[in-house]
């Protein structure tokens, strides 16, 4: 009696504990996970990605392989480090006949064309050839820049019907001023096609926001400091759009003489840019856009950034100019957030 007694008690006893487990386990599944907040690597950089809400775990797991596999996608076409990539399958192409690329790579050529043209060629997706001879490509080109610049300018390429057309069959496509803004445009795509509305997306320092961060607020961005100890500059809210920064600070080779050239080459002399911008930050609502103009303000100089940005005012910039004895100026739009 008493043995039969002990039986169901402990019978009872492992009930509650399987149904506890089963709670907790519920309970987990269902209440998700909190601003989550994730890095990986792309683009030859790191990306970082947060989420202001409470995806449940499963649905957590399945954007983050969405947004490898997008991110994938997007390398697998317009990655010049990639010898299998779509835009190194268009370089090795040595003709002027139609190559068929894909709808998405085709549209974000065809929209740096079209900034291109907008810019003067200040920023010119053909530079290929230029940033290999200044040892910043995949490949080095030893050829002199005078014959170099004979397969460089936006208007020797052009789209029609997802293929790529070159006048010249030396032309070569470098879209790595761009492309890391068209995945931050990508990746956010993926996110708000789950659902949600908060967050925030940034590959090498490229970012496009959404809604409010955790605290409810507007997101916090920072500019990055042109000295070489690199902390953050200024801090602006925004929320909604994207933001891209070029600058002379983080990619560039020193001479023997101990002067520096950046990774930015002005495609009109073939030589690397020399201009009075350390960085430029520029917002717009594609992340892509503001990723090709800021390269292409680079190039420009402050004045005629200045002059070009009073005619397009869908796009807002801050400068960190070079000023004397190692010090910098700060000059924005008008429309440009505040800073805090
Ligand atoms: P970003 O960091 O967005 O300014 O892009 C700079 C990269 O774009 C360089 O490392 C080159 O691969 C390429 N590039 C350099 N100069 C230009 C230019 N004037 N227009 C377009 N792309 C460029
Ligand atoms: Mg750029």
């Amino acid at each position: 009696m008493l043995l039969a007694m002990k039986l169901k008690l402990s019978w009872k006893l492992v009930w509650v504990g399987v149904c506890a487990v089963l709670f907790v386990i519920v309970f987990f599944f269902f209440q998700g996970v909190r601003n989550p907040s994730w890095q990986g690597l792309t683009m030859g950089t790191s990306y970082s990605i947060t989420i202001a809400d409470r995806p449940r775990s499963a649905e957590l797991r399945a954007i983050q392989s969405a947004v490898e596999s997008r991110l994938e996608e997007v390398n697998a076409q317009m990655s010049t480090w990639d010898p299998d990539s779509e835009i190194s399958g268009f370089n090795r192409f040595k003709a002027c006949d139609a190559f068929s690329v894909s709808p998405e790579f085709a549209a974000v050529v065809q929209r740096a064309v079209e900034i291109a043209s907008a810019m003067d060629g200040a920023f010119d997706p053909t530079v290929k050839p230029l940033v290999d001879h200044w040892g910043f490509g995949p490949d080095a080109d030893p050829e002199p820049v005078a014959e170099l610049l004979k397969a460089v300018g936006w208007k020797k390429v052009r789209v029609e019907n997802n293929a790529l057309l070159k006048t010249n069959p030396d032309v070569q496509l470098d879209l790595a001023a761009i492309a890391k803004g068209y995945g931050v445009d990508a990746v956010a795509d993926v996110i708000a096609s789950s659902g949600f509305t908060n967050f925030l997306v940034e590959i090498g320092g490229e970012i496009r926001v959404s809604g409010l961060n955790r605290e409810k607020h507007s997101w916090r961005i920072g500019v990055e400091n042109p000295q070489p100890d690199g902390d953050i500059f200024q801090t602006l809210e925004l929320s909604s759009g994207g933001m891209a920064t070029s600058g002379d600070y983080r990619n560039f080779r020193v001479r023997t003489d101990g002067t520096r050239y950046s990774h930015i080459i002005d495609p009109a002399t073939g030589m690397p840019a020399e201009t009075d911008v350390a960085s430029v930050s520029v917002i717009s609502s594609a992340c892509m856009d503001a990723d090709a103009v800021a390269t292409g303000l680079f190039v420009m100089g402050a004045k005629k950034s200045f002059q070009w940005l009073e005619t397009h005012p869908e796009f807002e910039a801050f400068f960190i100019l070079h000023s004397t004895n190692q010090t910098f100026t700060v000059r924005a739009t008008p429309g440009f957030p505040e800073q805090q």
